[in-house]
């Protein structure tokens, strides 16, 4: 769905949309869509800005980056975004958005996509590394023994070792 500044210029939008695992493209994130995800926004004109406002909530299921086993990700967020024409910046200028204006994206053309909105929104939420719990013990680094379910053989890494720096003394 398409919001338009031609809409926009004519009064508020309110929209709810629910797309379906499969229909969202995450660009290859390292997580998977796995319940519809619900989106209810509201946006308006400001000046040349849209704002859009609103809710979205989904699930998604990723790797634990310890022990790769799987992880339910329930994602709930509010979002209030800026989204300013693109047209207003040269095309040699470099785009560096400062921190605190994060929240600022831009648009091409006639609008905004609201799947592009709710594909960022998703991303962002997702945290940097996952992990299935915080005790997670991981995959031992040298036969690949899952360290929550058994113990290996394997020799305890020297720098593991309580002893290691005063043996080097
Ligand atoms: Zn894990
Ligand atoms: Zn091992």
């Amino acid at each position: 769905m398409r919001i338009t500044l031609a809409e926009l210029e004519i009064h508020w939008v309110s929209v709810a949309e629910t797309y379906r695992p499969g229909s969202l493209d995450y660009h290859g994130a390292e997580f998977r869509q796995t319940a519809p995800l619900q989106l209810k926004a509201t946006a308006e004109l400001l000046g040349a800005e849209i704002r859009i406002g609103g809710h979205l909530e989904t699930r998604l299921e990723a790797n634990c980056d310890r022990c790769l086993g799987p992880v339910e990700i329930p994602v709930s967020c509010d979002f209030d975004l800026f989204y300013r024409p693109l047209q207003s910046i040269a095309k040699e200028e470099e785009i560096e958005v400062p921190a605190e204006e994060m929240e600022v994206g831009f648009y091409t053309g006639d609008g905004i996509e609201l799947a592009d909105v709710a594909t960022e929104q998703v991303i962002l939420f997702v945290p940097m590394k996952v992990v299935c719990r915080p005790e997670c013990r991981g995959l031992c680094p040298e036969c690949g023994a899952n360290l929550n379910l058994t113990k290996c053989n394997c020799a305890p890494r020297r720098k593991d070792s309580p002893f290691a720096s005063l043996q080097e003394e």
